[in-house]
């Protein structure tokens, strides 16, 4: 029988340099990537403090390569062969490594490295017999050092040794949830859902929170950001949605604060419900799709004052983006096509004609005093529904209050 890729080979990359949390953020990489592959019932996953193997166990591994490409905290892996620590047994793999790769090269060169010290061959004897095993096995093949098209990694360890040619770049970042949780502000965009994906590459957990004004805004334009989130899933795994029944909240400002003002109070608004959302769903931060300057309300003088009603931190992982770089972003994780649905997102119906982009905080208070926004915004924390979508499964659960 041909020798065949038998594993996948990660390697982790940032989090190698955590110290002591290095085995929380192992285990969590383990269980994002066993969640991931969950349609591959024969796979085992083998993890170590450097490395984990996914044993393929006779499932395809381009599929699953595909796959791993979208779980963060992979700086890398490779397709494997594993054998007995036997010069004899290493020839051979080494050289069905070659054979078995998806591509055809014409230079190659040997890369040993001895972990295992009781090995009795050095690593430069390695590359010798290896070397020119495969020479004398390929009519095809010469040996370029320098810059070979297949680089033949052999690595002895204890445990055996291990055979891989090619590297495939993963997701990088950090395993999502490793970082904790935090709140996305999301509205059918192009800037939010882009947010949310940088904020899950660097470990965070997120819960997205949709602001929605019916009959101003319609059923499609909900669906629209469900769809986003549905994107989301595939870097978040199982997220929740929670929408905010805001139609009242945004009637009562337009119809008591100044037209220059209203849009800078509406964000003040949603700030503070979805800070309430956040304490009760515990976690510790806000993340929006803002970015300098792009538009009125995202001047400095106007997130000073929107961010006036809390303190809790806020991110903005756009913040220093221009458009075209978000809109590439966008398109890299697929989310483009569906944010560009022109369906009205809550605020473009209410948006003034010509918002303050220097507001002042004193007007904003004095406005809202007279208000008296409380009652209807603890309605619209109370009336928020959510729902909870998995990406492998494909189920969308909703629940008619907060979950
Ligand atoms: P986006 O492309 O994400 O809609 P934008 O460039 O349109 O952003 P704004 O409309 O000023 O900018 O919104 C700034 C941020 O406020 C958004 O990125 C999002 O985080 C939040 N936001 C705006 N509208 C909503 C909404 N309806 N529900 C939830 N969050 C919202
Ligand atoms: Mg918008």
């Amino acid at each position: 029988m041909e020798m065949k890729y038998d594993r996948i080979l990660i390697r982790y990359g940032e989090m190698t340099t955590k110290g002591k949390n290095r085995n929380v953020f192992v285990r969590r990489l383990k269980q994002n990537i066993a969640r991931k592959l969950q349609a591959f019932p024969r796979i085992q996953i083998e993890y170590m403090r450097d490395r984990m193997y996914i044993l393929l166990n006779g499932e395809p591994h381009e599929p699953i390569i595909d796959k791993l490409k979208t779980v963060f905290g992979i700086h890398s892996f490779s397709l494997a062969m594993k054998c007995e620590n036997d010069l004899a047994a290493i020839k051979e793999t080494a050289l069905a490594a070659i054979r078995q790769l998806p591509y055809k090269g014409k230079t190659f060169k040997v890369s040993a490295r001895r972990v295992n010290k009781q090995f009795p061959y050095r690593s430069d004897e390695l590359n010798h017999e290896i070397g020119a095993h495969i020479l004398r096995q390929t009519d095809d093949l010469t040996v370029n050092v320098r810059e070979p098209d297949i680089d033949v990694r052999v690595e002895v360890r204890q445990d055996g040794t291990y055979v891989t040619c090619r590297d495939i770049f993963g997701a990088g970042g950090l395993p999502v949830g490793t970082s904790g949780k935090a709140m996305l502000m999301l509205s059918g965009g192009i800037d939010s859902p882009v947010a949310g994906y940088l904020a899950m590459k660097r470990g965070l957990e997120i819960e997205a929170v949709h602001f929605f004004s019916p009959p101003f805004t319609s059923e499609r334009a909900k669906q629209k950001v469900i769809d986003l989130v549905r994107k989301l899933t595939t870097y978040g795994g199982k997220m929740k949605l929670h929408i905010v029944p805001f139609t009242e909240v945004q009637q009562a400002i337009y119809q008591g604060v100044p037209n220059e003002y209203s849009l800078i109070s509406t964000r003040r608004a949603m700030l503070t419900i979805t800070d309430a959302l956040r304490r009760r769903q515990r976690a510790l931060a806000i993340v929006t799709g803002e970015s300098l300057g792009q538009v009125a309300s995202q001047t400095l003088e106007s997130m000073h004052v929107i961010n006036e009603v809390t303190n809790t931190p806020i991110l903005r992982p756009l913040i220093s983006m221009d458009k075209m770089e978000i809109i590439e972003m966008a398109k890299h994780i697929d989310t483009h096509d569906i944010s560009i649905l022109p369906y009205e997102d809550c605020c473009t119906i209410f948006t003034p004609r010509a918002p303050k982009t220097k507001p002042k905080k004193e007007k904003v208070l004095h406005y809202e005093r007279e208000l008296d926004l409380a009652p209807l915004l603890e309605k619209a924390i109370n009336e928020t529904e959510t729902m909870v979508m998995d990406e492998e499964t494909g189920r969308t659960d909703e629940f008619a209050g907060l979950f």
